[in-house]
């Protein structure tokens, strides 16, 4: 047995979520991940075959018990990310403001460390949430001496 699903097993626990091999699954890739991911990445990276339906409804349950955290782009896809050795007061600020980046080339989405500006709003708007996304290039995508970016200068 894996030594990582022992540790699993307690935190599905500690969140009252009963412990099926789809979800114990789940949590294994996520949590060995790293980066943010989409559902097509996690049903690759599993070791087992489940179906997406059943993928998608663990979750969704992971992302209501703030086990997971999920980010949807300006396209519409949605990426999960491991949330929960996270603080309670860091959660509640990532859930105010967020600044993502996502790379146009390997399409990895990482989380970055920087303070947001201040916008000035039209009078009567009040801010709850402030989210951004950059895209561009990640580090080792940049870094490729043939890529595109270099090429047009
Ligand atoms: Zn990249």
């Amino acid at each position: 047995m894996d030594p990582n699903t022992n540790s699993i097993s307690d935190l599905l626990r500690k969140h009252s979520i009963s412990r099926t091999a789809a979800r114990i699954e789940v949590m294994r890739v996520m949590t060995q991940a790293g980066t943010m991911l989409s559902l097509f990445e996690i049903v690759k990276r599993m070791n087992y075959r489940h179906d997406r339906v059943t993928i998608y409804r663990i979750l969704c349950m992971f992302c209501q018990k703030e086990l997971l955290y999920k980010l949807v782009d300006l396209q519409s896809n949605t990426y999960y990310r491991f949330n929960a050795l996270m603080t309670k007061e860091d959660l509640a600020k990532h859930r105010r403001d967020e600044v993502f980046f996502k790379c146009i080339d390997c399409g990895e989405i990482t989380f970055i460390e920087t303070p947001i500006p201040e916008y000035l709003l039209p009078k009567g708007f009040v801010k709850t949430a402030t989210n951004f996304l950059i895209s561009g290039y990640c580090r080792a995508c940049a870094a490729v001496p043939v890529h595109p970016q270099h090429a047009r200068k």
